[in-house]
C-alpha cells in the first residue's frame, strides 16, 4: 500500500483528517530510515507503512496513525523523541516512545523470565494508553507476515514461539479477534509446518466438497427469515487452522469428527431478532444436542455475546450457527478497539442497551491484571496466574443462590470455596457439587451448582497448594499456614522434605558445602536452614523447588540414557519438539538437529502399588502419554496383599520437572496407592 492509499482510506472514516500531517510523518519516517532494508530487500518505510495499514481496519485516530509510520525511528536511526515531539506533538511523542519501550524486551537466555518483562510492561502500557499496544499488535503482525524472509531459522522460531505466548494471548485479551487468529495460523506454520500444512489440505478439500451445501444452506436460510420478516446478514464463517489443529489435539478426535463443516454466522438488528432467529433456525432443522449456547445472557469473560446453535443441516450436514447483533459482531472482531475508535451509537443505536456490560466487562479484566500484579510476589508467579486467571478458559458456577462464580478452567472447590470467602475456605471439608458430596479435589464444571460444607474446626491442608488453581485461594492458604507459628511449620517441613526425599530413595537431606548453602540461601531469600524448613512448611517455598536446590537431576533421576536414534523428526512426540524447541530458543547459534542431539533423557524405574482392576495399565499408559512420556519397559508383579498389584515401569523423562508432572499424573488415577521411584 502507498502513502497515498492509506491517506485515501483513512480520509473515508475520518473526514477531518490533517492529510498533511500525516504525509509529514511518513516523509519523517521515510527520510529517517535512508537506505534502510528489510530482510525482502525492500525499503525499510515499507514495514510502519504496512503496520499502518493494518491500523486502518480498526478505524484509528490520527495520531495512532502518525505513531504507527514513526514507530521504529527512535529505535533504528537518529532521529530521537525529541524530533518527534518537535514535529508531530508531545502525544505522539508519547505514543512512539510507548511502543519503543515495548520493543526493547530483550531475550534474557532466561524464557520465562523474559516472557514476564514482556507481559508485564505490554500491560502496564495498554493500561496507560491502549493505543500503544494496538500499534505493537500491528507491528508484530506484519513481522510474522514477513517472517518467511528471516534466514536464521532459530530466530524465525523464537518469534514465532514469543508471538504465540505473549502477543496472541493479548490479542484475545484485548477482543481483537482478527488479529489473534491471522497471527496464531502463521506462528502454527512456522512451529509445526508440517501440521500446518496437513490442516490446510483438510480444510481446503472439505471446503471444496461442502461448497454447495453451502449455498443451498444460505439460501434456505434466507427464505425463511425474510418470510418472518426478519432482516439478517448472513456470513460464511472461516475458522482458524490453529484452533481446528488444537482441539483435534487436546480431544484426540480426527478432523471429521471435529470440524463443523459448514459455519454460518446470521447478523441481525436487535437482541429480540437474535432469539426469534434461533428459534426459526431450530424449526427448520434439527438441533444437536447439548449444543446451544446462550453467551447473550452469560456473556464470555472476554465480553463475547452471541447465540450458539448446532444443527443437522442440508442432507444431515452438521452446520453451526453464530447469532448476533452487529454491536455484537464488531465487538467480537474488534474487541477492546471497537469501543475506541468506532461510533457504535451511530452505526448500530438499536442494540445499544448491550454496552454498558460490556464496556465494564473490559475494565473488569484490566483491574484484574492489576490485581494479580499486586498480589503475587514473584514474576514466575505472575505469568502462573495471568495463564490461569485471565487467559485460560472459564468455567462459571453457581452458588446455592444462584449467584455465578466465575472461575478458571481446572479449578476445583477449593478455589470456588477461597472465592466466597477466607473463612469458607479456610474450614471447608468437603463440597456438595450439584446434590452429590464430593471431594475439595473436585474439578467444578460450568453449571455447577456448589455449596461448599464448613467445620470451624477443620484448617487448610498443604496439598491444597499443589491443587489450587487460582492464586487468590493459593495465597489465601500460605496466609493461613504463615499464621501458624514457626514452630508448627519447621514439623510441618522437615516432613514434607523427609517424604520427597523418601521417593527418591534418600534418607537425609544432604549435605553441602557451605558456598553452595549460602548460594541455596540467597536463591529462597532466607538467611538459614530454619528458615528454609520453615518456608516450606509455610508453603513459601515448594519442596520439590528445595530439593532440587540440594541435588542435580542426575542425583535423583539417574544417569540420562544415550539419545539414540533421534533422526527423524516426525517420529518424535510433540513435546520432544517442543523440548527441542525450547533448547534452539536458548541459543540462536544452535542448528535444530544439534538442538535433538542436546536433549537429555532419563530412564527411571517408577513401582506403582494399585488396586488390581481392569483398565488401570491403560489409564497410566493414557496419562503418561498425553505428558509425552515414553514408557519404555513396563512389568507386574503381585504382592502380599491380593487385591494389590505392582507394576514397574520404566518410564522416559526429560528433566526432574517432567518425572514430577508423571508422579503426579499418576497418583491422580483411581485406585493408585503409591508411586515412588525405584532404586
Ligand atoms: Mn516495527
Amino acid at each position: 500500500m502507498r502513502i497515498g492509499t492509506v491517506i485515501k482510506l483513512a480520509k473515508e472514516y475520518m473526514p477531518d483528517l490533517d492529510d498533511e500531517r500525516l504525509l509529514e510523518a511518513y516523509e519523517f519516517a521515510r527520510d529517517a530510515h535512508g537506505d534502510q532494508k528489510r530482510n525482502d530487500g525492500s525499503p525499510y518505510i515499507m514495514h510502519p507503512l504496512s503496520t499502518c495499514a493494518i491500523l486502518l481496519n480498526y478505524k484509528v485516530d490520527e495520531d495512532t496513525l502518525i505513531t504507527a509510520l514513526l514507530h521504529d525511528v527512535p529505535e533504528d536511526t537518529n532521529a530521537t523523541i525529541k524530533d518527534i515531539e518537535k514535529h508531530f506533538g508531545k502525544k505522539v511523542a508519547y505514543l512512539v516512545q510507548g511502543v519503543t519501550k515495548l520493543s526493547k524486551v530483550y531475550y534474557k537466555h532466561n524464557m520465562a523470565e523474559r516472557q514476564i518483562e514482556s507481559l508485564k510492561r505490554l500491560f502496564i502500557h495498554s493500561a496507560e494508553d491502549l493505543r500503544i499496544i494496538l500499534v505493537k499488535l500491528a507491528d508484530r503482525l506484519h513481522n510474522m507476515r514477513t517472517l518467511e524472509f528471516v534466514s536464521i531459522p532459530g530466530k524465525r522460531l523464537r518469534i514465532s514461539k514469543e508471538t504465540l505466548e505473549i502477543y496472541v494471548p493479548i490479542a484475545n485479551l484485548l477482543g481483537i479477534w482478527e488479529i489473534k487468529s491471522e497471527m496464531e495460523d502463521l506462528c502454527f506454520k512456522y512451529i509445526y509446518p508440517t501440521d500446518y500444512e496437513k490442516t490446510r489440505e483438510l480444510v481446503e478439500t472439505s471446503a471444496l466438497q461442502n461448497d454447495n451445501i453451502l449455498k443451498s444452506t444460505v439460501r434456505k436460510i434466507q427464505s425463511v427469515l425474510k418470510s418472518k420478516r426478519i432482516k439478517a446478514k448472513i456470513q460464511a464463517r472461516r475458522k482458524s487452522l490453529y484452533s481446528i489443529f488444537k482441539k483435534m489435539l487436546h480431544t484426540g478426535k480426527t478432523f471429521h469428527d471435529i470440524y463443523d463443516l459448514i459455519a454460518l454466522r446470521i447478523i441481525v438488528t436487535n437482541i429480540d431478532n437474535c432469539y426469534r432467529t434461533l428459534g426459526i433456525i431450530h424449526q427448520t432443522f434439527r438441533p444437536k444436542h447439548k449444543r446451544i449456547k446462550d453467551y447473550i445472557a452469560v456473556p464470555k469473560v472476554n465480553g463475547y455475546q452471541s447465540l450458539h446453535t448446532t444443527v443437522f443441516g442440508i442432507d444431515g450436514t452438521i452446520t453451526e450457527f453464530q447469532i448476533r447483533t452487529e454491536t455484537m459482531h464488531l465487538e467480537s472482531e474488534y474487541g477492546i478497539a471497537a469501543h475506541y475508535f468506532y461510533d457504535l451509537s451511530r452505526s448500530a443505536a438499536k442494540d445499544k442497551e448491550t454496552m454498558p456490560a460490556i464496556f465494564s466487562k473490559h475494565a473488569e479484566w484490566a483491574k484484574k491484571v492489576l490485581a494479580i500484579q499486586k498480589e503475587v510476589s514473584s514474576d514466575y508467579d505472575f505469568v502462573a496466574s495471568l495463564k490461569f486467571d485471565v487467559f485460560q478458559d472459564r468455567i462459571f458456577s453457581f452458588t446455592p443462590k444462584g449467584d455465578v462464580i466465575d472461575l478458571p478452567f481446572g479449578a476445583n472447590a477449593i478455589d470456588f470455596a477461597y472465592h466466597i470467602h477466607t473463612d469458607v475456605g479456610d474450614h471447608a471439608v468437603s463440597a456438595d457439587v450439584s446434590g452429590e458430596y464430593l471431594p475439595l479435589s473436585t474439578q467444578l464444571k460450568t453449571g455447577d451448582t456448589v455449596k461448599i460444607i464448613t467445620d470451624p474446626k477443620a484448617h487448610p491442608d498443604r496439598e491444597w497448594l499443589s491443587i489450587v488453581k487460582t492464586s487468590h485461594a493459593r495465597t489465601k492458604i500460605k496466609e493461613y499456614f504463615k499464621r501458624q507459628g514457626s514452630t508448627k511449620n519447621y514439623k510441618a517441613g522437615l516432613q514434607l522434605i523427609n517424604s520427597e526425599l523418601a521417593m527418591f530413595g534418600y534418607d537425609k537431606l544432604k549435605k553441602p558445602t557451605s558456598e553452595v548453602l549460602q548460594t541455596i540461601f540467597e536463591k529462597f531469600n532466607v538467611t538459614n536452614m530454619k528458615g528454609l524448613i520453615v518456608s516450606v512448611g509455610d508453603g513459601t517455598i515448594n519442596v520439590k523447588n528445595m530439593i532440587h536446590g540440594f541435588y542435580t537431576d542426575e542425583e535423583l533421576l539417574g544417569k540420562p540414557a544415550v539419545t539414540d536414534n533421534i533422526t527423524n523428526k516426525d517420529l518424535l512426540s510433540r513435546h520432544r519438539m517442543d523440548r527441542a524447541m525450547s533448547i534452539v530458543l536458548g541459543n540462536e547459534e544452535l542448528s535444530e538437529k544439534a538442538a535433538y542431539e542436546a536433549l537429555q533423557i532419563y530412564r527411571v524405574n517408577v513401582s506403582i502399588d494399585a488396586n488390581d482392576r481392569v483398565g488401570m495399565l491403560r489409564d497410566i499408559a493414557m496419562k503418561l502419554s498425553r505428558l509425552g512420556v515414553n514408557i519404555y519397559k513396563v512389568g507386574v508383579s503381585n504382592t502380599p496383599k491380593k487385591h494389590v498389584k505392582k507394576m514397574l515401569l520404566k518410564i522416559e523423562v526429560y528433566d526432574l520437572d517432567h518425572f514430577d508432572r508423571a508422579v503426579r499424573a499418576i497418583k491422580s488415577i483411581k485406585d493408585v496407592i503409591r508411586v515412588y521411584k525405584d532404586r
